[in-house]
């Protein structure tokens, strides 16, 4: 079995964009910037941000953060965007999910200029996305389809299975494997015998947010499968793929930890330097 590490692909990705931040800086004293917004203090959120920042501040991005409190209203939060909208150093903002429950995500996610929207989830981009024309997509999906090229996983013609319909995930990406020309189905929560579903997928996509789920019954014989999960257990990280049951069975399998996530801050890096530039000229 294959492994599809994310780390060299990401590096290349990284390598390119640092290239041309450090590159616009001479030319023009401007660098890009990235603001992230985490309301609450959920631990694994905090993770995020802080592997976000690190990121950025590694490759000549600035990196803003506004940490609001978890009580905080939908309005104070729409406040802090407003201000990120209108802040010349910043070009890509992302709001880091999951929002705390009182807050009405689709209203914040509504209040992020489409041009900073670097994670790629307001209406104007997701529109762009149906539709596809240019736009800012989300990242985790790139990283995927970027990890499938690398990799060269032949998209068009094969049975593409997503499990998961997700804004940021599942429904992203199955409109991107559809782009390249895959024959598609979503399966999620509803569908009766998921398993007799992904087992026909040349390419199995998992973003259910469920540790272990998915099984040898769910796997084709050397099919390319892409765990999205991530979860932490007393034994460590893992995906939403029982890696012992796909071992010596999928022909390809995306490692958890090493796989889609570090592609995930790749496209983030890539996504802000797009804003950037677009933003610029
Ligand atoms: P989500 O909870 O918003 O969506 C999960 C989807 O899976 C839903 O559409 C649901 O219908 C479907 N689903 C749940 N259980 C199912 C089942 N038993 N059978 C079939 N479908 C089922 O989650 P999300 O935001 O899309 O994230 C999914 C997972 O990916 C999470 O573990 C998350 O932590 C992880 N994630 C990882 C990265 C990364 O960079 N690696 C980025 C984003 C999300």
């Amino acid at each position: 079995m294959i492994q599809l590490q994310g780390k060299p692909v990401a590096a290349t990705i990284l390598e390119t964009v640092s290239k041309r931040v450090a590159e616009a800086q001479a030319k023009s004293g401007r660098a890009p910037g990235l603001a992230v917004v985490l309301v609450g203090d959920d631990p694994a959120s905090q993770i995020y941000v802080r592997q976000k920042h690190k990121a950025a501040q590694s490759m000549g991005i600035q990196s803003f953060e506004r940490h609001l409190p978890k009580e905080s209203s939908t309005d104070a939060v729409l406040a802090v965007l407003d201000e990120l909208n209108r802040d010349s150093a910043v070009h890509g903002i992302l709001v880091q999910l999951p929002l705390p429950e009182h807050i009405d995500r689709f209203r914040v996610l509504l209040g992020i200029a489409p041009a900073k929207d670097v994670d790629g989830l307001t209406q104007a981009n997701q529109g762009a996305l149906v539709q596809n024309r240019p736009g800012l997509r989300p990242c985790t999906p790139l990283g995927i389809m970027d990890l499938l090229d690398y990799y060269q996983v032949p998209v068009a013609g094969r049975r593409a299975v997503v499990i998961g319909r997700s804004a940021l995930v599942g429904m992203p990406v199955a409109l991107l494997l559809l782009q390249q020309d895959a024959t598609l189905t979503v399966v999620h929560s509803k569908t009766p015998d998921p398993a007799a579903v992904a087992c026909q997928a040349d390419i199995l996509v998992v973003a259910a947010g469920q540790p272990a789920l998915v099984t040898r019954d769910w796997i084709k014989p050397g099919a390319a499968v892409i765990d999205v999960g991530i979860h932490r257990t007393a034994s460590g990280l893992v995906g939403d793929v029982d890696v012992g049951q796909a071992e010596g069975w999928a022909g390809a399998l995306t490692p958890v930890p090493g796989g889609v996530g570090p592609m995930t801050i790749a496209e983030l890096m890539r996504n802000t330097w797009q804003a950037f530039r677009q933003q610029d000229d």
